[in-house]
């Protein structure tokens, strides 16, 4: 059944994919409220040193470039498409204008977190599975800084509220180490800027570098420049599982990658843990099962299994661990969470089909996979994907538009197709 603009559509999370989504239904005519904790794509300003490896063509939208390309003054030129930004590029000349732009300013409120939702007048439990649940309202619950509380009711409701919230336990067991309540305070889970802003914390110590992903890879490189710039500082970067048979290393390649800076990160990261430099090693199989953190020493005691068995000395610690979606938000409304990735159900078994193990090739599906048993309830952007890594913002720009086909009920509309330059409107 579609909802026909000007029905209004609430928008949790102003990241890439919520601002696009609030870009497009507004275009579309809807009556949008964006709500963002921070300030727009307050995640991404987190790591605004490190590059993306996409380029600026797949993280925009034509929609978006055409908007900013129509209001833009003298001063102000988009980014080209095949340019590698830094997160903090992306932001400022892109993502940030977006926000400020005709369309959307009105529509987005920022420094309002969403920290309930539910339909007027029901629990959860009341019309199972039933389409006239569609027929009360949405109802959120906002707190801002101050504790003042707004309520916002809407006709559909887009949750792209991200996963960069709640980091995943360091222990090696699914659960937190020995520890590892009391030492997350002083754990780093993101990505420093440990060449410049933060180097005096980094140089000449000795940090640990928890995980296997890209965000490890970046923070093991990063200190492995350090290492070769500032005497006695040292890297051992620790992986859960054994590396693969026949693997270079912990990273994963792809063949032929047609993102080259992304190979590039695994191939030097790869490198640095076959210990081709004296200060970066790299101990496969060594989960983590303690962590105490000592503050007259201001170091950690990290106690490892696997291959490495026993107790270890830091002065740092970064944990790149993944990230789990928030599903508390949403526990009022009928939606059904895989129990594997926390993503929802049917795009998460999707995900799951062997085909989909690099972002690049993933099936962003049909737009009946975005549907949840909440009628008009859809969850967008890395969040869709939960504990699944291997969500790219060009995943959710698709998943934009096929959302509005549903919500419009217009099988063929697509903004993006109408943008391009090619065919200009
Ligand atoms: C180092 C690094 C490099 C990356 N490089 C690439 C790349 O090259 N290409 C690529 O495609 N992807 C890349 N990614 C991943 C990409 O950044 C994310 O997939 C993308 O930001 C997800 O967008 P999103 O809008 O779904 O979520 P987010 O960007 O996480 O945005 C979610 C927003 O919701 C807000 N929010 C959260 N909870 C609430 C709440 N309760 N109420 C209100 N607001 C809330 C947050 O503050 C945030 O602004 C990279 C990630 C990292 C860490």
């Amino acid at each position: 059944m579609s909802v026909d603009a000007p029905a209004k559509i609430t928008i949790l999370g102003a990241g890439p994919i919520g601002l696009e989504a609030a870009l497009y239904a507004r275009f579309l005519g809807y009556e949008v409220a964006l709500y963002e904790q921070g300030r727009p794509a307050e995640s991404i300003r987190r790591w605004g040193g490190v590059p993306l490896f996409s380029p600026f063509g797949m993280n925009s939208s034509p929609l978006g470039r055409s908007a900013l390309a129509a209001q833009a003054d003298d001063d102000f030129s988009l980014p080209a498409e095949d340019e590698l930004l830094t997160g903090a590029e992306y932001v400022d000349r892109y993502l940030q204008p977006l926000a400020e732009s005709d369309l959307l300013a009105d529509s987005l409120h920022c420094g309002w977190k969403a920290i309930a939702v539910g339909r007027a007048g029901l629990s959860k439990s009341d019309m199972v599975d039933e389409e006239a649940r569609r027929d009360a309202d949405f109802i959120v619950v906002l707190v801002d800084s101050d504790g003042q509380e707004k309520i916002d009711r809407s006709d559909v409701l887009i949750d792209c509220t991200g996963l960069f919230g709640q980091a995943s336990w360091i222990g090696g067991d699914g659960v937190p180490a020995t520890g590892e309540l009391a030492a997350r305070p002083h754990v780093e889970f993101g990505l420093p800027d440990i060449l410049v802003g933060e180097r005096d914390k980094y140089a000449s110590k000795h940090t640990l570098v928890i995980g296997s992903g890209y965000s490890a890879a970046t923070n093991v490189c990063a200190l492995g420049q350090l290492a070769r710039e500032a005497l006695h500082t040292q890297v051992t970067w620790i992986t859960r599982k054994a590396n693969q048979a026949d693997a270079e290393g912990p990273m994963r390649r792809f063949e032929n990658d047609s993102l080259s800076a992304r190979d590039r990160l695994a191939v030097q990261a790869n490198q640095l843990a076959a210990k081709t430099e004296p200060h970066v090693v790299h101990w496969p199989h060594a989960p983590v099962t303690g962590i105490h953190y000592d503050a007259h020493s201001d170091r950690f005691q990290v106690t490892l299994a696997g291959e490495k068995p026993g107790m270890h000395e830091f002065d740092r610690v970064i944990a790149n661990v993944g990230y789990v979606p928030n599903t508390d938000l949403t526990r009022s409304l009928q939606v059904q969470y895989c129990y594997a990735t926390e993503g929802p159900l049917k795009l998460a078994a999707k995900l799951m089909e062997p085909e989909s193990a690099d972002c690049l090739t993933q099936p962003t599906g049909e737009a009946q996979l975005l549907v949840n048993p909440e009628p008009d309830f859809y969850v967008l952007g890395a969040k869709s994907y939960g504990r699944n890594s291997q969500f790219l913002i060009q995943n959710g720009l698709k998943q934009i538009q096929q959302l509005f086909t549903i919500i419009g009920d217009r099988e063929n509309l697509d903004l993006y197709r109408q943008f391009l330059p090619a065919n200009p409107q």
